[in-house]
């Protein structure tokens, strides 16, 4: 239903090959294209002709079934059929006059996911608020930072940059920190509070309360939380109440990164992860990872868009009156940093209307239960530990090592995610927990099936039974 029956395996490159190219890159291409380009026209055959001896060959097949790295990046014949419009029509609309169809079709379609989601009616379009569709996670967060930056100095005077304080969890996505680098946020002013197995990785109010109180009694003035629902290492869930009611108390701009999970929040069962979102001032979900919507869509709501405005345009009206801005047009350039901007509200668009609601949500259940199944697979092989809890559709485990020594573990692990990302059938990746290196199996290929699962943990036992082996 999602796609074609194209073959997505890792083919046509043989495991041999993957690991000749392998331990040929970085660099492998410079060294067979041409040091500059072309006088005169080439032909396409002979262009497709490289594609395939020279660029596939260097492609990580992100669509395969039997990728399982990272997080999804989801293609789909109404992801793609939006990108071609898009790419036929090849309008800038940076303001609603240079293309009026791209604004308000993105103010749309932004409503239309806002209300699947259930977010607040704070976030539509009809008040104060709205949705905008970002390239990335990271510019979102750049831009509410940018905008909860500008908010607090207008309130206590520009020189007071350097006593702005940001927090967040130490689990949360490096996006942030380059957001504070940018941003001007002083590096020692960031704090990336400490989390642990105790609450599988989620930030704790009380360890924020006391961050804050702590902050507050040496004069500096906190200004900025960020809260993740599904961190980018192990699904960890912030609980959002709590600590949206602290940043709130606290006069902060509180911000929500759900750039993978927040797929899942359309189903009603998950919808109570992102419980306490009213009292987020933005949000945030990719649908370029897990919503078939193919890359880059990025959906960022705010409650306050002349927050948004007041930092990011150019235009000395908008910082002198306030008041006229409020029946004013959407100019999306002043909701982002660049000033040209495609049309990418089509994919999502023909998302939502060729699937519909009920097949979306019964897609991620399916991936979920995929999940579910890999997780069951792990957990029967006592040579094997599932790490944390599994939330979505990500699987957090590792292979215990003979005697209880961390340092072999790690080494255990990263041989074992070496041997199996070598064989070319399978790719995973990893992250870091408490010091130990642990596999990350990510679910959410649109071509993904039980079989590629039972298959995928065949490559995984096989390759720990020959490391096992060997020792
Ligand atoms: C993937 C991810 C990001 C970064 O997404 P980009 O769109 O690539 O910037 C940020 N936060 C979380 C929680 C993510 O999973």
């Amino acid at each position: 239903m999602w796609d074609d029956n194209r073959d997505g395996g890792l083919r046509p490159m043989d495991a041999e090959q993957l690991r000749e190219h392998a331990h040929k890159m970085p660099g492998y291409l410079r060294g067979i294209l041409p040091d500059s380009a072309p006088n005169h026209p080439e032909s396409l055959e002979d262009i497709f002709n490289d594609v395939r001896a020279k660029i596939l060959p260097g492609v990580t097949h992100w669509q395969s079934p039997n990728f399982f790295g990272y997080y999804p990046s989801n293609s789909s014949i109404a992801g793609f059929l939006g990108e071609m419009l898009s790419a036929g029509l090849n309008i800038v609309g940076f303001s609603w006059i240079t293309s009026p169809a791209a604004t308000e079709l993105e103010m749309t379609v932004l409503d239309w996911l806002a209300k699947l989601l259930k977010l607040p009616d704070d976030f539509l379009s009809a008040g104060e608020g709205g949705g905008v569709i970002q390239g990335t996670a990271s510019e979102a967060v750049l831009v509410v930072l940018l905008a909860a930056r500008d908010r607090i100095l207008r309130r206590v005077g520009k020189k007071a940059l350097e006593k702005l304080v940001v927090y967040a969890s130490d689990q949360t996505h490096s996006a942030l920190q380059k957001a504070c680098q940018i941003g001007g946020i002083h590096p020692e002013n960031c704090r990336f509070l400490k989390t642990d197995s105790s609450i599988n990785y989620a930030l704790s109010p009380d360890v924020l309360r006391e961050a804050i109180a702590h902050d507050v009694s040496n004069g500096l003035i906190p200004f900025f939380l960020c809260a993740t629902v599904g961190t980018t290492s192990s699904t960890a869930v912030d609980p959002l109440l709590f600590l949206g009611k602290t940043a709130k108390s606290n006069g902060m701009w509180f911000h929500v990164d759900a750039a993978y999970a927040g797929s899942a929040c359309i189903c009603p069962e998950y919808r109570h992860h992102i419980d306490g979102v009213e009292e987020a001032d933005s949000f945030n979900m990719n649908a370029h990872k897990w919503f078939l919507t193919n890359f880059d869509c990025s959906a960022l709501w705010v409650k306050d868009r002349n927050a948004l405005v007041q930092s990011l345009s150019t235009n000395p009206e908008f910082l002198k009156n306030k008041a006229s801005q409020a029946n004013m047009v959407v100019d999306y350039k002043d909701w982002q940093i660049p000033l040209g901007r495609r049309f990418r509200s089509l994919k999502l668009w023909m998302v939502l209307r060729l699937y519909g609601i009920e097949n979306l949500q019964c897609y991620i259940r399916n991936h979920i239960n995929l999940a579910k199944h890999f997780e069951g697979l792990v957990a029967q092989d006592p040579r094997f530990e599932v790490v944390t809890p599994r939330v979505f559709s990500l699987v957090c485990f590792h292979l215990l090592p003979s005697q209880n020594n961390e340092d072999h573990g790690n080494k255990l692990n990263h041989d074992l995610l070496d041997a199996v990302n070598s064989t070319g059938k399978i790719f995973i990746s990893h992250t870091v927990l408490s010091g130990k290196y642990i596999l990350r199996f990510a679910v959410g290929a649109p071509l993904t099936e039980e079989r590629h699962i039972t298959s995928a943990w065949k490559v995984l036992q096989e390759e720990a039974s020959t490391l096992l082996g060997s020792l």
